[in-house]
This record gives structure tokens, C-alpha cells and sequence, in this order.
């Protein structure tokens, strides 16, 4: 159980970071790992409190607490605290597929949920998470098995994000023949091409995806099923078919002006500024469209963070991050209590560096955008900006964000970044392949089931929950894996 008295004698410490002035000059990763001697101390503090919040993954307040992966969290910090590290990485791969992308972009829902939390900082999880891992890679301890015995099944996985790789490697273990369909020219959906290089190295998605092969996964790029590939195919040729395309269609900012030149989806842009990294082995910097810019984010989540953080590495003028909802408390409030996920202030990378660079946070709250102003060439030279205020509706309870009026002012912008969510999956997958969806596109299937409305169609990831975490996206992966195996054989031993 860790050290009985440490989390009373070791404060929280999590590996260092690159300063500001100093990080902002390229796309490399700016956390370190804290010293060894160190890992052990903080693995120390966890208490095994005897519920562990922390590997729960359950629902509270239609947000998630604790792990949705069930990491056996107090088990992996007795040993890490023990230096048993070897044993640590076995732990923590029963239930993980891919812990060196969790431990580098999750927001740590274990964290949130950490009995230590209610008093004093939690457990450090995903910094000890990230020490396992990167631990057993330095060790060779991270195998990917070639399956001893061959099922003669075959499934189509369409999608390399974090659901279709996770799906991927665990009927590939099971022995069946694994081929992975992706529209992009590189594998790893959102992770390559969404979450910028600062946050999660695209060496590391590289060096999974190679195991993988070598174990036989077979992944096919620049396929675009429903469009270069024929869903018929794929129905013919395997004997089950996940979809795991993601949710990528983007909410768009339907004011005037919308057609001006300059105007981007965040998602096209930080895909764009890493393909040409990747491109160019990070010898260019893509700043052709962005340097000198004034630019306005719509969107204060952590995606819009994303796009201040890679507009600050471009060389931007200026950089403003436009929120809708009310600036959040500090800590929580009375109606949001421990272990539900916090609903409270966050400043991320992008936004630090910004108050570094500029000196003020980036962050506008209750505001948008109710105009665009071009040029005479159609070019963007503006955004008028528009206060909102929370107005209640009295018979349902809910909460609208009207504009005040007389509230708009005009204010330079060159380009435009939309970050303002994704509303589902794209039509002419799901229609190709004849699938039901939701109201929100998302594929239907039975609650706690990734059976989509066809035969032999299974679903999982931000296609099938809508857009969400790359955890959310292991766990479905790892349980349509499941799901598919059991329809294959009639039943399934997939840990
Ligand atoms: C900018 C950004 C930053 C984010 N940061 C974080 C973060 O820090 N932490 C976190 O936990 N989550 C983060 N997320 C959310 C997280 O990335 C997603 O929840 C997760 O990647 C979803 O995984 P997925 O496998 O379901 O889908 P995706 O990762 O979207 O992968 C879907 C894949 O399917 C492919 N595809 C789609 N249609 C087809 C087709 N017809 N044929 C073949 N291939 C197809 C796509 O090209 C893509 O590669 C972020 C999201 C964004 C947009
Ligand atoms: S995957 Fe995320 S929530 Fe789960 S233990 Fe790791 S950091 Fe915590």
C-alpha cells in the first residue's frame, strides 16, 4: 500500500518543465520525468485508502471519477514505491493498452478522484503512470506477442485513433488477422494528427505502431472507406468490421462574413502545422499563414488551448481565446464536491505561455464572435466581438447565453481558428456502411454494447460516445475488441 505515513510526510512533486521562453521555440515535449528517487517518494503518498475513487471510472453527475480503465492504481504505486517496476509494468498493462499516450495527454481522472485530493494535493497517478511505461520501454519489457495460434478470422478496423489501435492490438493477441483502414497518410488519428508534438511526441505513437505491425497487425493508409474503399469490401472480404472513425465533424460559426479567406477548423490547422513538422523531420516551421497575425480562437476548451499554444510557436502578434460560458471558480463549489470531476479554472500550456509572451491571459469569457470583416479582397481583417450574459429559461431551468446589447466592438484579426467542438460522426461512413445513428451521429448501438443496427458492424471511440478523451477511446476499443471476439467464437478470454 505505498509508505502507511507517506502522503503525511511527501508533498506532491511532479517532473519539471522547460520554461515558457524557452519551450516556445520548437514543438519538442516539455515535461520531464522527476528523478528516481523521487517516483518512489510519490508513489509513497498513496494511502490505499481502501476505496479507491481513483480506478473507479464510474459516472457522477454525468461526468466521469476515477479511471475509465479501472487502472489498478493503489496496486502499481505499492510497487513502483517498492521499486518493483517490472511487476508495476505487468500491473498496469492488464488493463492498458497504451499507457505512454494517457500518461502524457490525459487529464488524469484518477487524479480528481484521489482520496487524497479531499485534504491535500493527490496522488501524482499519471506522472507515476508515465515512469512505468517509460520504464519498461527503456527495459524491453513492452512486447507486442505474435498470437501463438491463428483463428482464421479476419476483421477491418476503419480508423487508427486510440479506439481502432486499442481495438486492433487485442484481437491481433487473440489471433485473428487484424487489417487497419486510415484515410490519413499516417496512422493515429487524433493523437498525430490533433494533440500537437509539445503534448504527446509523434515518435511515441510511432513506436507502438511499429510493435504492432511486427506482431501482424497490417495497416492500410490513404484508404478512405466509404469513398476510395468500398464499405462492400470490407463486408465480403472479414468476418466483423469496426467503425472507429472518430467525431469529426466540427461545429462551425454560422455568422456573416464566415466566407472570409482565413477562417479555419482548429483541428485542420493543427493537423496541417504537424504534417508539415512531420514532413519536413521539424527542419520547417509552417508559419507562412500565421506569423505577424492577429488571431482569435473560438473556443476556450483544451483544444482551443492547443491552437495558442502552436500560434505562440508560429510567431502570432497577438492571441485571444473567445469563451462562451461564465469564467469558472477557482475551487470547487458546494455543488460540485469531491469526487466528481472539478469544475474550476484550469490554465493549460498555451494559455501560460500566452501571459508569458503577452502578460494576460488570453482568455475573453462570455464572449463570441457575431461578425466577420473582410477586405475587398474577401480577406479577414476582423471579428466583431459580442458580450454574452447567462439568461434562465423559467420553465425548463436551463441556462442561455444571450448577447448584450449594444455590447459589439470590432477588433483586428487575420486568421481565425474554430475550436468550438465536434458535433458527430460524418454521414458518409455511417450511410455507406447502412449503420443507425443518434440524434447527435453518433453510431447506435444498445447501452454498454458496440454492436452497431447491421450485422458483423461493431463501433467504438468518439464515434459511438461522441467526442471525448483518448482513455474513453482505449476502454471502447479494448471492449468492442471484446465484443467482436465473443460474435466470432462464442466466446471470449480478451482480459
Ligand atoms: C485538438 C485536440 C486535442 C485533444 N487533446 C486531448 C488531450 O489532451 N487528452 C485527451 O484525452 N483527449 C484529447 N482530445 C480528444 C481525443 O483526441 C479523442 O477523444 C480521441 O482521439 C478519440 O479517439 P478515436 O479513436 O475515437 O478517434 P480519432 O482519434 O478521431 O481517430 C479516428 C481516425 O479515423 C480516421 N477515419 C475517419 N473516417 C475514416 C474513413 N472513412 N476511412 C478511414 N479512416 C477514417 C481518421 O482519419 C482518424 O485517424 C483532443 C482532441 C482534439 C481535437
Ligand atoms: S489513464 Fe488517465 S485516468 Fe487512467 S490512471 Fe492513467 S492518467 Fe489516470
Amino acid at each position: 500500500m505505498g509508505k502507511t505515513t507517506g502522503f503525511l510526510e511527501y508533498e506532491r512533486k511532479e517532473g519539471a518543465v522547460r520554461m515558457e521562453q524557452e519551450r516556445v521555440q520548437d514543438f519538442r515535449e516539455f515535461h520531464d520525468r522527476l528523478p528516481r528517487a523521487e517516483q518512489q517518494k510519490q508513489a509513497a503518498r498513496c494511502m490505499d485508502c481502501g476505496i479507491p475513487f481513483c480506478q473507479a471510472g464510474v459516472m457522477i453527475s454525468g461526468m466521469a471519477s476515477g479511471c475509465p480503465l479501472h487502472n489498478l492504481v493503489p496496486e502499481i504505486n505499492d510497487l513502483v514505491y517498492r521499486g518493483r517496476m517490472a511487476e508495476a509494468w505487468r500491473r498496469l498493462s492488464v488493463t492498458h493498452s497504451f499507457p505512454e499516450f494517457t500518461s502524457r495527454v490525459c487529464p488524469a481522472l484518477c487524479e480528481a478522484a484521489c482520496t487524497c485530493g479531499c485534504h491535500d494535493a493527490p496522488v501524482a497517478t499519471k506522472e507515476i503512470e508515465k515512469t512505468v511505461i517509460e520504464y519498461a520501454f527503456a527495459h524491453d519489457l513492452v512486447r507486442e506477442p505474435v498470437p501463438p495460434v491463428c483463428t482464421g478470422k479476419r476483421v477491418a478496423v476503419v480508423g487508427s485513433g486510440p479506439a481502432g489501435l486499442a481495438a486492433a492490438q487485442l484481437l491481433n493477441r487473440r489471433g485473428h488477422e487484424v487489417t487497419v483502414y486510415e484515410r490519413k497518410d499516417r496512422p493515429g488519428g487524433l493523437l498525430r494528427y490533433g494533440i500537437p508534438n509539445m503534448k504527446l511526441d509523434k515518435a511515441v505513437i510511432d513506436r507502438r505502431v511499429k510493435l504492432m505491425e511486427q506482431a501482424g497487425v497490417r495497416f492500410v493508409l490513404n484508404a478512405d472507406v466509404g469513398r476510395t474503399v468500398q464499405p462492400g469490401k470490407l463486408m465480403e472480404g472479414y468476418d466483423a468490421v469496426i467503425l472507429a472513425c472518430g467525431a469529426s465533424q466540427p461545429r462551425d460559426i454560422q455568422v456573416p462574413g464566415r466566407d472570409a479567406k482565413g477562417i479555419h477548423f482548429a483541428v485542420d490547422f493543427l493537423g496541417s502545422v504537424t504534417k508539415q513538422l512531420l514532413d519536413s523531420d521539424f527542419k520547417k516551421l509552417p508559419d507562412r499563414e500565421v506569423k505577424g497575425r492577429d488571431v482569435i480562437v473560438i473556443g476556450g476548451g483544451d483544444t482551443g488551448n492547443d491552437c495558442v499554444g502552436t500560434c505562440i510557436r508560429l510567431g502570432v502578434k497577438s492571441v485571444t481565446q473567445l469563451e462562451m460560458m461564465p469564467k469558472p471558480a477557482i475551487t470547487r463549489l458546494p455543488s460540485n464536491p469531491w469526487p466528481e470531476w472539478p469544475r474550476i479554472l484550469k490554465t493549460d500550456y498555451g494559455q501560460e505561455e500566452a501571459i508569458w509572451k503577452f502578460g494576460e491571459d488570453p482568455r475573453i469569457y462570455q464572449t463570441t464572435v457575431s461578425e466577420f470583416v473582410k477586405d475587398r479582397k474577401g480577406r479577414l481583417k476582423g471579428a466583431i466581438l459580442v458580450s454574452l450574459e447567462p439568461v434562465k429559461n423559467d420553465a425548463t431551468g436551463r441556462i442561455r447565453m444571450v448577447p448584450v446589447e449594444g455590447s459589439q466592438k470590432e477588433v483586428p484579426a487575420q486568421l481565425v481558428l474554430i475550436a468550438a467542438g465536434f458535433l458527430g460522426s460524418e454521414a458518409y461512413v455511417t450511410e455507406s456502411f447502412g449503420v443507425a445513428v443518434d440524434g447527435r451521429t453518433n453510431v447506435k448501438t444498445d447501452a454498454g454494447s458496440y454492436a452497431s443496427s447491421r450485422d458483423k458492424v461493431f463501433t467504438a471511440g468518439d464515434m459511438h460516445r461522441g467526442q471525448s478523451l483518448v482513455v474513453w477511446a482505449i476502454a471502447e476499443g479494448r471492449n468492442a475488441a471484446r465484443a467482436v471476439d465473443e460474435m466470432l467464437m462464442g466466446y471470449t478470454n480478451l482480459m
